[in-house]
């Protein structure tokens, strides 16, 4: 897997210190965030001595799960005697690169990693913290959480207890995807739906992260804040069979590899693609069918319905839906003795967008409509003399009157 990376950790606006740390370490693909928090100098050692222990445990072969839990080990062990460090904890977010197209993001606290997937941001990350929980409880609206006052107690932390429960995400991506790591100091102070405005927008992953600090800073900048931005530019996928095996090895990574793509064994290699090709049959074949039907049924409806518009001047019936549908053209059926110029503004409207949509019984009876209207318009245009640029141009009324009179004189 090819990435491109960005990143920043900001002191903010507020506070004195940063106790935020970040990693990106290319060499070993491994990308993370901690946000510590202790008095004194404890936040910023807490994060410090996590992330130099999860990147010293992955360097070692060690999977992201292992690793997060020697930082929890290595944030007790800091702590222990030193009154100062007393009660220290930090979050973690990590993220490591398992192979093929999968990614692991491994994770305690309330950082937050993001998987921007074709323009749309969406959280991959549960955040461990009071509010969250009130949430998932149902007890808090995420619109109450957004402002409540105890949003930055966390409930699971590096540095508390041994051992730490690490949830770990397996993430399969894909070329054009963005991961987003940050601690909290960007998602209470930006709304997500900035955070992908700003992801979205901009294509460079370091000015990315630039942005989204910078936002958080005009909101405020009330935390630390800090942003890895890692960008997927190309997965192994020829590679992907023998991706299935992690990059690090570890003794047992079966446990964190968590739902293995089903890879056949190298024995049963020669008849996998049968296999496939059959799968791909039984998958494909209901879907054609189901879209051949589909087709079918909405050509049956094009064709089987009508409607009046125009053909020129002229009014006449379509066989058809106006616009045709999925290539199915409408044809005119019948043509009527009605000119365009004929009609009122308001039937003008209406057949000019497709009038009378259904039957051919409703076409023609609205066709009759028409040319009743049309017919008693000239019967007042004659009897009141009303001068209209339409009534000297049409042969109808002329027609009309020119019978009235002969069957008078007959008589
Ligand atoms: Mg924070």
């Amino acid at each position: 897997m090819r990435l491109a990376t960005g990143s920043i950790s900001h002191t903010g606006l507020v506070r004195g210190n940063n106790e935020d740390a970040l990693l990106v370490d290319g060499a070993h693909a491994l990308y993370a965030v901690a946000d510590g928090v202790g008095g004194h100098r404890g936040g910023e050692v807490a994060s410090r001595t996590a992330i130099e222990a999860l990147r010293a445990a992955v360097a070692a072969g060690r999977s992201v799960q292992d690793a997060i839990t020697s930082a929890n080990e290595a944030v007790i062990e800091r702590a222990r005697g030193d009154v100062d460090l007393t009660g220290m904890g930090t979050t973690m977010t990590a993220m490591v690169v398992a192979g093929g197209r999968q990614v692991l993001i491994g994770h305690v606290g309330d950082s937050r990693a993001y998987l921007l997937h074709d323009g749309a941001l969406r959280r991959v990350t549960d955040d461990h913290s009071l509010v969250e929980e009130l949430v998932r409880e149902g007890r808090l609206t995420p619109e109450q959480a957004e402002s409540h006052p105890q949003r930055n107690i966390v409930t699971r932390a590096l540095g508390l207890d041994e051992p730490v429960e690490v949830d770990v995400y397996p993430l399969d991506v894909v070329q054009g995807d963005r991961i987003i790591l940050c601690s909290d100091g960007l998602t209470t102070m930006v709304r997500e739906r900035d955070i992908e405005r700003i992801a979205r927008g901009e294509t460079d992953p370091q000015r990315a992260a630039d942005e989204l600090v910078d936002a958080a800073n005009r909101a405020g900048g009330e935390d630390n804040t800090s942003v890895v931005v890692i960008d997927v530019l190309e997965v192994d996928v020829a590679d992907d069979a023998t991706a299935t095996v992690p990059v690090v090895p570890p003794p047992s990574p079966a446990r964190i590899m968590a739902p293995a793509p089903d890879v056949p064994p190298p024995s049963a290699a020669r008849d996998s693609w049968p296999k496939r090709v059959r799968n791909a049959l039984l998958l494909f074949v209901p879907l054609i069918l189901v879209l051949a039907i589909a087709v079918g049924g909405v050509g049956f409806y094009a064709r089987r319905s009508y409607y009046v518009g125009f053909a020129g001047n002229r009014v006449v019936i379509y066989k058809g839906v106006p616009g045709g549908v999925l290539g199915w053209n409408p044809t005119i059926d019948e043509t009527t003795p009605i000119a365009a110029a004929d009609l009122t503004p308001i039937d003008h409207d209406r057949v000019a967008g497709g009038a009378a949509r259904g039957s051919l019984g409703e076409a023609r009876r609205f066709v009759d409509r028409l040319q009743a209207g049309i017919d008693a318009t000239s019967t007042t245009t004659t009897t009141t003399t009303r001068p209209r640029a339409t009534t000297t141009t049409r042969p109808r009324p002329r027609q009309r009157t020119a019978t009235t009179r002969p069957a008078a004189a007959n008589r």
